[in-house]
């Protein structure tokens, strides 16, 4: 794997941390998704964590969840990570 393939994932990971914690960009996010698609190794590592968050990110966007819940989510997203 070269320098710049290692880059990559590390930015992939960070957006994936990111993503429940602020709104990333389009940009980003197309990044990411096209990183987890072309990148079998973040695709395995991260394929579980991507899905979960996908489907946070909708229930998200349809039902407000209390700040509680959300502190909650993010926590455990964080230890899927971890
Ligand atoms: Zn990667």
């Amino acid at each position: 794997m070269s320098a710049h393939d290692a880059e990559r994932c590390r930015r992939a990971l960070e957006l994936l941390a990111d993503y429940l914690d602020r709104e990333i960009s389009e940009e980003e996010l197309a990044f990411v998704e096209a990183h987890l698609s072309a990148c079998g190794g973040c695709a395995e590592r991260f394929e579980f964590e991507a899905k979960l968050i996908r489907v946070i990110k909708t229930k998200l966007r349809t039902v407000k969840a209390p700040e509680h819940l959300a502190a909650k989510i993010q926590e455990m997203l964080r230890r899927l990570e971890g």
